[in-house]
C-alpha cells in the first residue's frame, strides 16, 4: 500500500542497509531473544556443528531479517537468504540446499507461504540432513536419498498460526520478537540520525521514537523523511519541531496513527456507535482485505488501547474517542 508507516518494506527502504546493526552487542532491545541467541551461537562455536534450527516470528519490521543476518556473522558462516512465495517448486529449494557449505545459515523469510511440496522436502533436510529425491516416473519411479552439509534454517514468520504442526516442530530454538519500548526506539534513531550525517537531539529522537509504533523500521523510515525537512527547512539537525512539523504534514498524528487508522477509528465511531462491529463488515465497509486489517491495522490499535476485541466484533475504546476529538456516547441505562 505505500504508506509511509507500513511494517512491510517499501522501495526506499535500501537506504537502511547500511544502518543494519551487524553485531549482537549493536543490536537494540529484544533482550530476551539477544541473550538466549547469544548461548545459542556461543555453544555451536565452541561445538564446531551447525546450530539448532530457529524460528523468529512477530509482526514485521522488527527485526527478524537483520537478527538472522546477525547469527550467521557471529556464527562466522555464509547467509543464504530465500523466501517462502519464492520457493515454487521442489527443485528451487532442492538447489539452494545442495550447495550450502557445512554450518551455513539459509535463511527462508514468510515461510508459513511456503507451498507443501516444498515444505516436504524441507523436513528430512531439517531433521536428518538429507534430501529425498524421486528419480523417474511410474512403476520405473524409485528415490534416492542424498545427504546435505549439516546447516542452521532460519525461519521468519508473521502468522505463526499458519504454519503447519510439524514444520513449526522441527524449530529447535523458536524466538518470539516484541514490539519496541520508546526508550529502544529513541537508541534506533539516534543512531540511525548520526550514521546519516544529520545528529538529533534528545527531544528530535524522543519524538521520532514515539510516533514509530513501536518499529524500527517505520522509525528508520520516518527519520529518513524528519532529516529531508531538516536539511532544507532547517540546519540539518533533527529537533523536536522540525520532527512534529514533518510528522504531521507528512499524516503520522501525535500517537502514531496515519490515515488508514484514522479512517478505521472514524467507521467505528461515526456509522457504528463505537461497535461491536464484526470484522467482515468493517473490510467491506472500508474497501481493505481482511487480513491486511488483521495483521497491519489491528495489532497496532490493539496494542495501543484504542480498540478492544469481544466475541460480538471490535468496538472503540474510550482513548479513541478522546483521540478523535468525539464525545462517547454514553452508557446504557442499567
Ligand atoms: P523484519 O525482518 O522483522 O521485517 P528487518 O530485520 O528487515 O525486519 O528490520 C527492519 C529495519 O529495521 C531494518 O532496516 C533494520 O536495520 C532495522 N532494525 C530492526 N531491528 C533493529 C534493531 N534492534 N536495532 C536497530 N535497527 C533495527
Amino acid at each position: 500500500s505505500g504508506r509511509l508507516t507500513d511494517r512491510e518494506p517499501l522501495p526506499g527502504d535500501e537506504a537502511d542497509r547500511a544502518l543494519r546493526p551487524q553485531a549482537l552487542d549493536d543490536f537494540v532491545g529484544q533482550p530476551e531473544a539477544r541473550a538466549n541467541l547469544r548461548v545459542f551461537v556461543e555453544s555451536a562455536r565452541r561445538r564446531g556443528e551447525a546450530m539448532d534450527h530457529t524460528l523468529f516470528h512477530g509482526p514485521p519490521g522488527l527485526g527478524k531479517t537483520t537478527l538472522a543476518q546477525i547469527v550467521a556473522r557471529e556464527l562466522g558462516v555464509n547467509f543464504r537468504m530465500t523466501s517462502g512465495p519464492v520457493l515454487a517448486k521442489a527443485g528451487d529449494l532442492a538447489a539452494i540446499l545442495t550447495n550450502l557449505d557445512a554450518r551455513d545459515v539459509l535463511f527462508i523469510d514468510e515461510i508459513h507461504r511456503m507451498s507443501p511440496v516444498v515444505e516436504e522436502i524441507l523436513y528430512p533436510a531439517m531433521e536428518d540432513y538429507a534430501l529425498d529425491l524421486v528419480i523417474g516416473e511410474g512403476p520405473a519411479a524409485r528415490t534416492v536419498r542424498i545427504d546435505l552439509p549439516p546447516f542452521t534454517l532460519v525461519g521468519a514468520t508473521t502468522r505463526l498460526g499458519l504454519l503447519t504442526t510439524p514444520l513449526r516442530d522441527r524449530f529447535g530454538i523458536p524466538v518470539r520478537l516484541e514490539f519496541y519500548s520508546v526508550a529502544d526506539l529513541v537508541k534506533i534513531v539516534d543512531r540511525a540520525a548520526r550514521l546519516l550525517n544529520a545528529p538529533a537531539t534528545p527531544e528530535g529522537a524522543q519524538e521520532i521514537a514515539r510516533r514509530a509504533r513501536g518499529t524500527p523500521r517505520i522509525a528508520g523510515r520516518l527519520l529518513r523523511r524528519v532529516v529531508d525537512f531538516a536539511v532544507v527547512e532547517g540546519d540539518g539537525t533533527v529537533t523536536q519541531a522540525i520532527a512534529d512539523r514533518a510528522l504531521t504534514r507528512l499524516g503520522v498524528d501525535d500517537l502514531g496513527l496515519d490515515g488508514g487508522d484514522r479512517r478505521y477509528l472514524r467507521l467505528l465511531a461515526e456509522h457504528y456507535g463505537g461497535g461491536p462491529v464484526g470484522i467482515e463488515t468493517i473490510s467491506a465497509a472500508l474497501s481493505e482485505a481482511r487480513d491486511a486489517l488483521e495483521e497491519v491495522i489491528e495489532p497496532f490499535l490493539l496494542q495501543s488501547g484504542l480498540i478492544q476485541r469481544t466475541p460480538r466484533g471490535r468496538m472503540l475504546a474510550a482513548k479513541a474517542w478522546t483521540h478523535l476529538g468525539l464525545a462517547a456516547p454514553s452508557p446504557p441505562e442499567s
